[in-house]
């Protein structure tokens, strides 16, 4: 028996018991005379002594000598200690040792394995299980762990069944390049690793599983921008002989059990706001609405003037920020800055404060007077103190750039509080989306995504204008699901295939199996994916999913421990009849 207890048990009831402990060497102080040594393990910290009266000279030395990270078992006896520790669970106690055995000797670690390490981001990394020994990706872990127990219990409940499905298959178009694995048995063939299980989830409700859920991971190959991981782990769902209304309840339900059980919050109905109001109103499908702060559209009120920035635009839209009129000149130059950098892209912002006694002032007072400001405060909602911050220009890029500096105002202004938790069902996208890049329509969501009832035929006509059976769930700010009422006969997703630029033939052989299982009475289904790296991270109040990953890769998407990806010996390449041109 290694241990009889853990190193975060033993409290004042056990003094006197005889106990046998082991864990890492957390730190230890050398008094001479008395060594106390802090023993760790997932569970906790209890403090060893050792003293010259009560210890051997040999075991003495033994302790002195004992370096971080040691892996020791320990036998003693819990006694009460002298000055307690009102600050650790186990800190009326500690171990007066009796016998010491050194399990394994440890490497001086490349960074404290403290709350607060001194190790840099990448060095972590590195040394990842080191990292882990830290309480807050511990606890990040732990957390996970808690969250996907919770999924599986409501899901099981509820009638769900998990089923795996492969990770060798063939492309599926969620958008990004797939990551390829070459088969050996298959010359000049390549497998797909799925970018999620989308066409399996849908193929086990032809096969009549009714109501499934994995929790899974899916590959992509896109470009890392921060805090993107090439591989992720989604709760995928679907469910058969449904209307879009049972999924977005089946999946409330959920959310609001996981801020229940994991959070202790209750939270009412959620709110559910169409695609476009939400571009309207917050320029962004996935609103943060733990503020306000709503945009408010100005063309009607603040063109037809001399002001030819406005009127050229086609679209001028503010918003108004409580108490923004303490903002000095010199902030409102800075903000101004803020919303010309690169990333945001204004060329410019206009304000207007609106102060204590009524009247308003702002950037553009030559062409607009005291009555057309009011008119400004109305439609932005201003009062008194706030300050009107308008931007300009065509409407997705306008909105896109307002939307930005709502959030950074909010983040200034602290209204992005963590603790509090405002999820809402963002619903009625597009079913097409234009790329610019291959001036083409893309499906928004996926192929696979109904339109709205009687929409199919605007298809032929205005195909931006076309509506989807798709919905979001947002929180604070973040898409953590989403998902789609699907087509389930041959005809329709053939129509679609073509809209999408797909020829018959080709969509055959990328998809022939689907069409296929849609001709041997496909139920009418739809599910829907939550992000569940994204969702533990914000139900655990950060913003970075990487803490919530046991080994996450970097962003370039190296896993810098393993060092992969690596280059495979030429025997493995012959074997896979492969040749490398490689472009440097
Ligand atoms: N497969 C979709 C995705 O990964 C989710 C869904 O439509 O259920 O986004």
């Amino acid at each position: 028996m290694y241990r009889s207890h853990n190193c975060g048990e033993l409290r004042a009831s056990h003094i006197n018991t005889e106990v046998t402990l082991a864990g890492w060497v957390q730190k230890s102080r050398d008094k001479g005379f008395i060594v106390w040594v802090d023993l760790r393990d997932r569970y906790g910290i209890t403090q060893l002594v050792f003293d010259e009266e009560r210890t051997s000279k040999d075991m003495m030395k033994q302790a002195q000598d004992l370096g971080r990270e040691f892996v020791i078992q320990v036998k003693g006896n819990v006694i009460e200690r002298a000055s307690k520790n009102p600050n650790m669970p186990t800190g009326d106690i500690e171990i007066l040792v009796s016998e010491l055995n050194i399990l394994n000797e440890a490497q001086l670690p490349p960074f404290t394995i403290e709350d607060d390490t001194d190790g840099g981001e990448e060095l972590r990394m590195k040394y990842r299980y080191l990292d882990i020994r830290r309480n807050p990706v511990k606890n990040s872990l732990i957390f996970r762990h808690k969250v996907t127990q919770e999924v599986r219990n409501y899901l099981s409940k509820e009638g769900f069944i998990e089923v795996e499905t492969p990770y060798l298959i063939k492309s599926t178009p969620e958008g990004a390049r797939d990551f390829v694995v070459p088969s050996r048995m298959n010359e000049g063939q390549f497998y797909a690793l799925p970018q999620s299980p989308q066409t399996f989830k849908q193929l086990l409700m032809v096969g009549g599983m009714d109501k499934y859920f994995q929790i899974v991971k899916c590959f992509r190959d896109e470009d890392l921008r921060a805090d993107r991981q090439p591989e992720f782990t989604q709760i995928d769902c679907e469910m058969a002989f449904i209307e879009q209304e049972d999924i977005l309840n089946a999946f409330e339900g959920l959310t609001r059990h996981l801020l229940k059980e994991v959070n202790g919050v209750e939270v009412e109905k959620f709110p559910r706001m169409l695609y476009d109001d939400a571009m309207r109103l917050y320029g962004n499908d996935k609103p943060d609405i733990r503020f306000g702060m709503e945009f408010g559209e100005l063309n009607a009120v603040a063109q037809h003037k001399d002001f030819n920035v406005f009127n050229s635009a086609e679209l001028v839209v503010g918003i108004s920020v409580p108490g923004g009129n303490s903002y000095t000149r010199k902030e409102i130059d800075k903000l101004i800055d803020w919303v010309k950098r690169p990333q945001v892209g204004a060329l410019g912002m206009v304000y207007c404060r609106c102060n204590d006694d009524g009247t308003y002032k702002s950037s553009v007072d030559k062409f607009y007077d005291q009555d057309d400001l009011a008119k400004w405060a109305e439609v932005t909602g201003a009062k008194s103190g706030d300050l009107i911050c308008v931007l300009s220009g065509a409407t997705n890029k306008v909105r896109a750039q307002l939307s930005a500096l709502r959030m950074e105002l909010a983040e200034r202004l602290g209204l992005r509080d963590p603790k509090t938790f405002a999820p809402l069902w963002v619903m009625d996208f597009p079913l097409l989306e234009w790329d610019e890049d291959t001036e083409r329509y893309h499906a928004m969501h996926h192929p696979f995504t109904s339109p709205k009832p009687g929409q199919i035929e605007l298809l032929k006509t205005d195909p931006g204008a076309v509506k989807a059976n798709a919905y979001d769930l947002v929180l604070n700010g973040n898409e953590i699901g989403g998902g789609s009422i699907r087509i389930h006969d041959k005809e329709t997703q053939a129509l679609m295939f073509d809209y999408l630029g797909f020829t018959p033939e080709e969509a055959k052989a990328q998809f022939g199996f689907l069409m296929d299982a849609f001709q041997y009475g496909a139920p009418p289904h739809g599910g829907l994916a939550f992000g569940l790296d994204r969702l533990v991270a914000i139900l655990g109040g950060q913003e970075t999913i990487r803490d919530f990953i046991a080994f996450p890769k970097n962003n370039n998407g190296r896993d810098v421990m393993i060092d992969a990806p690596a280059p495979i010996d030429q025997e493995q390449l012959t074997e896979l009849s492969l040749k490398l041109n490689l472009k440097s």
